[in-house]
């Protein structure tokens, strides 16, 4: 070994040996999120029978109770609660005035914990304490010694439900809360009331749950292609006592729930049971399908009564300060046919439907102004002028949010790309359907709500941070916690923990940590954190393309087996990029500690044109496929038609493509990867056609061609070619298609997954 290679050698093995024991310690005290302090003591503390929790406080001993509820449940080991101080084996809590409500110190030693907080922080101790529990083989139950000094960075520290889309029993929102609770958050964002459903019982209008919270039926499938639904009738909702024992619940956890009343759109639940208060004076019936109705409020005076008789309901159940009151995607078309809406601006002197949907909002804000309450709205109760008191929710991205802060206006930030968890959390192509998007555990660790670039009197005004759950696509109990867990916890660590203490390969390491307490809590978590991600590009000095394999869990190992052929097979723990030359099977997975990830199987077609450029004479459209048109070249023929970023599309124009094979080649045959499907407007091409060229200039069409048809590939043989250096392919659009249930026509699209030439 030269000088060079032993230096080297002495720092990889000095970093190693840091990083095992920085990795036991993470281990050892896995705390999501992460404390602001935590050091280290030798030792632990042994919970047995003789245990006791001392509490003088003149609290109500809530927290201590709910503790040992959860010690029971999830260690079944019950310690007594005593008003006297025993000399050792016991748990001390002091509440303490003069902290921060949310903070606390917690310290473990060998003969005694002891805990002091504020009002909440006391709280949160237990929380920590909960995750550090470990219960060894001989059912031996112990806390690893620390001590813990901690804080949250962020107030409001939220997660959204939306019920109304689809609904969750009683039950499910309290496990739901006790579950944010858990991982120290403290509003919940109720979504009570949608287009699709009305959830909260009103007494002055009982139609509101009568008829607005059933629906005829459902859309089937992803509402942005299918035009089928079901007629099975859905419905459900809470009544008022629900709701009080919902709210004592949350209030038990430190949970602030915030409800959400949407106005002046979404509304059409609402306008279902009470048709007067629309601008037409009749609506079709609660939505079945998922989007943006034109059906919203009427500015007419008796809509205002209305909706502040509902809201006194409202707030006599909620102590929330703050009501949310919705304010997002009203479309203005009835407003624009509507003779009170226009006589109202006029009379008011509005400029435009903006600026009425601006007076609504304030209107409603000064009736709850009135009442005590404030109110929050999504970022679009800016447009038109915002109401002097509002909070702002920011979900269309970050500026509606920068923009109230700049405005001075509180901010809570939820923007689409990091804070929504109906997002896909894994490839579409193994997930359950989801809207879209793509939001993965590591991608929401990333996020900064309030970073540094923004000037501090900016930031001040960011309150924080919220992860929202759409319920359009998540039917069921368990398929809500797979959407939300274990995503939770990367937002739980973001609104409690400083940008200086978050490391990702620290979390990482904590929450795979947290999944045998997601067995322990019988939790549906998503599995896809451990998936395995494959990159392909093109191989730039020979035939083919190179695969990279990553997955998002630092010091793991990707295992993978290439079948070239029968005499061919490789196995190996992936360290660096595989070149794929000839046609072949990867199988690959990622596995850490117990756990792994879904196991792919890819079938690689490696042709003439594999990795090779194309020129697309006709421009695809942009909604679809990799930007670059890479993946009609990367040797895939796609399993999924659904999968959008694997198919280059083409409406209302023929698809025609270049491949340059970079050197002149003998071919006999083209395919492509095509399919129909009438409910998506999507056509198989009318005729496919090849023409060749040695120089790029001059084209001739190939000789006797014959296309043939195998699954999603259609197959163009003919006479050999020889000296071809340009494959050009013209797939003719087949045309207009009659939608269904009309007499209008649309042109159909072209689908094109793969390109393959031999
Ligand atoms: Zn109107």
């Amino acid at each position: 070994m030269n000088k060079k290679k032993i230096k080297h050698f002495i720092i990889l093995a000095v970093f190693c040996s840091l990083f095992q024991v920085y990795g036991q310690e993470t281990t050892k005290y896995s705390i999501i999120p992460l404390t602001e302090k935590l050091k280290p003591i030798e030792g632990e503390f042994i919970i047995d029978n003789q245990t006791v929790i001392f509490d003088n406080s003149k609290q109500n001993k809530a927290d201590a109770s709910l503790f040992i509820q959860s010690l029971n449940d999830i260690y079944q080991i019950k310690p007594v609660l005593i008003n006297t101080k025993p000399k050792s084996n016991f748990l001390q809590i002091d509440y303490c005035k003069s902290m921060q409500i949310d903070a606390y110190k917690l310290e473990v030693n060998k003969n005694n914990i002891k805990i002091r907080g504020g009002k909440n922080g006391v709280f949160y101790a237990f929380q920590s304490l909960l995750q550090l529990v470990k219960k060894d083989d001989q059912g031996k139950i112990s806390i690893p010694c620390v001590k813990i000094k901690d804080k949250p960075r962020f107030q409001w520290r939220g997660m959204h439900l939306d019920v109304s889309r689809h609904f969750f029993s009683k039950d499910v929102v309290k496990k739901y809360i006790g579950r944010m609770a858990f991982y120290k958050m403290n509003t919940f964002h109720w979504h009570l009331t949608d287009d699709q459903g009305w959830r909260i019982e009103i007494k002055k209008y009982p139609l509101l749950t009568q008829k607005g919270s059933w629906r005829k039926g459902t859309v089937v499938g992803h509402a942005g292609y299918s035009k089928t639904f079901d007629t099975i009738p859905y419905g459900g909702f809470y009544t008022q006592d629900d709701i009080r024992e919902i709210v004592a619940y949350a209030t038990e956890r430190h949970i602030n729930i915030v409800p959400e009343i949407e106005m002046p759109g979404h509304a059409v639940a609402a306008l279902s049971a009470y048709p007067q208060f629309s601008c037409k004076g009749n609506v079709n019936g609660v939505e079945k399908n998922w989007g943006v109705f034109n059906d919203v409020f009427c500015s007419k005076e008796e809509t205002f009564t209305f909706l502040q008789d509902i809201l006194d309901e409202v707030i006599t159940l909620f102590p929330s300060k703050v009501i949310h009151i919705g304010g997002d995607e009203c479309p203005k078309e009835e407003w624009k046919k509507c003779s009170v809406c226009q006589a109202n601006m006029k009379k008011m002197g509005l400029k435009d439907e903006m600026q009425l949907q601006s007076y609504f909002i304030q209107r409603i804000e000064k009736y709850l102004n009135s009442k005590g309450r404030t109110i929050i709205g999504w970022d679009e109760i800016l447009e038109g002028g915002l109401a002097p008191n509002a909070m702002v929710m920011s979900w269309r991205g970050t500026e509606g949010g920068i923009e109230a802060a700049h405005l001075k206006h509180d901010v809570v930030m939820t923007p689409g790309k990091y804070c929504y968890f109906d997002h896909y959390q894994s490839d579409p192509e193994d997930e359950p359907l989801a809207i879209g998007g793509f939001t993965t555990v590591s991608k929401i660790h990333e996020y900064d709500p309030a970073p540094k670039t923004l000037p501090k009197n900016v930031r001040k005004y960011i309150k924080g941070v919220q992860g929202n759950v759409w319920t359009e696509y998540i039917p069921s109990d368990s398929h809500l916690e797979y959407m939300v867990f274990p995503r939770l916890l990367s937002m739980a660590e973001i609104q409690w923990t400083t940008v200086k203490r978050k490391s990702y390969p620290d979390f990482a390491k904590r929450l795979t940590a947290h999944y045998s307490l997601f067995n322990k809590l019988g939790i549906n978590a998503s599995m896809s954190f451990f998936d395995t991600y494959m990159k392909i590009e093109q191989n730039k000095d020979s035939n083919g393309i190179v695969v990279s394999l990553s997955n998002s869990i630092p010091d793991s190992k990707i295992k993978y087996t290439l079948l070239v052929s029968k005499d061919n097979i490789q196995q190996n723990a992936y360290s660096y990029p595989i070149y794929l030359t000839e046609n072949c099977i990867l199988k690959y997975n990622s596995i850490i500690d117990s756990y792994q990830g879904k196991s792919k199987t890819i079938k690689f077609n490696i042709n003439k044109a594999t990795g090779k450029p194309l020129i697309f004479i006709e421009k695809p459209s942009k909604y679809y496929g990799d930007g670059s048109g890479f993946c009609l070249v990367d040797g895939i023929v796609p399993l999924s038609q659904n999968d959008n970023k694997r198919w280059m599309t083409w409406s209302d124009n023929n698809a025609e493509i270049i491949s340059d094979l970079k050197s002149t080649q003998t071919i006999s045959s083209v395919s492509i990867a095509t399919f129909t499907d009438t409910l998506r407007h999507i056509l198989k091409p009318k005729t496919v056609k090849v023409f060749v060229s040695e120089n790029g200039n001059e084209y001739n069409e190939v000789k006797n061609s014959l296309i043939t048809f195998n699954g999603d590939l259609t197959n163009i043989t003919f006479d050999k070619e020889n000296n071809i250096r340009y494959v050009k392919i013209i797939a003719e659009n087949a045309g207009k298609i009659k939608l269904p249930n009309s007499n209008k026509e649309e042109y159909s699209w072209i689908f094109i997954g793969e390109i393959i030439i031999e």
